[in-house]
Parts: structure tokens; C-alpha cells; sequence
């Protein structure tokens, strides 16, 4: 993917990214098990997040899941699954 700017990037997650969120995690859970509840359904949250530190000075979008039954969020930088990325400066610090 070529690089990106954080201003290009659109808070709603589209039908094509969510399913490259989803294919990743299938590709890398070894157990899609809640570790909370022990449930294992899980949905994509339809919203790009953003991990962003203290100061401020850096930051990197996300892709929340969300554990149907016991609510419990788990989240993955969307430039390590493939959806977003790389971002240049934003990855310093
Ligand atoms: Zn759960």
C-alpha cells in the first residue's frame, strides 16, 4: 500500500476493510476464544480508531473487536493488518 496521510483516512471503516480486518484475524487468532468470557463471537466495529499517545506526538489508526457477549474490546493497528500504511513521520516517536 503506498504511504498515507492520517487526513486521508476516513473514520468509517468501509465493507472492504472490515472484511481485510477479518481475514487477517482469522489468519492470525490461534483461538478466536474471548479470554473473558469464553465466548468466541466477535464483530468489527464500524469505525477507524485512533492510539494516540499522552502528548499527542504520535499516533496510529485502529480496528476495534468487540466481544458480543461479554462486551470486551480488543484492538489491532490497522498498518500491521494491512489496511492502512505506512505513515512515514507519524510512525516516529
Ligand atoms: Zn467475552
Amino acid at each position: 500500500m503506498s504511504e498515507i496521510t492520517t487526513e486521508a483516512l476516513t473514520a468509517k471503516l468501509t465493507e472492504e476493510e472490515k472484511d481485510q480486518a477479518i481475514a487477517w484475524l482469522k489468519s492470525k487468532s490461534k483461538s478466536p476464544v474471548c479470554s473473558t468470557c469464553g465466548e468466541s463471537g466477535w464483530v468489527v466495529d464500524n469505525h477507524r480508531l485512533a492510539l494516540v499517545s499522552w502528548d499527542r506526538k504520535w499516533s496510529s489508526p485502529a480496528v476495534a473487536i468487540e466481544c458480543r457477549n461479554c462486551g470486551k474490546v480488543e484492538m489491532f493497528r490497522t498498518i500491521s493488518m494491512g489496511i492502512d500504511g505506512p505513515f512515514g513521520e507519524d510512525e516516529d516517536g
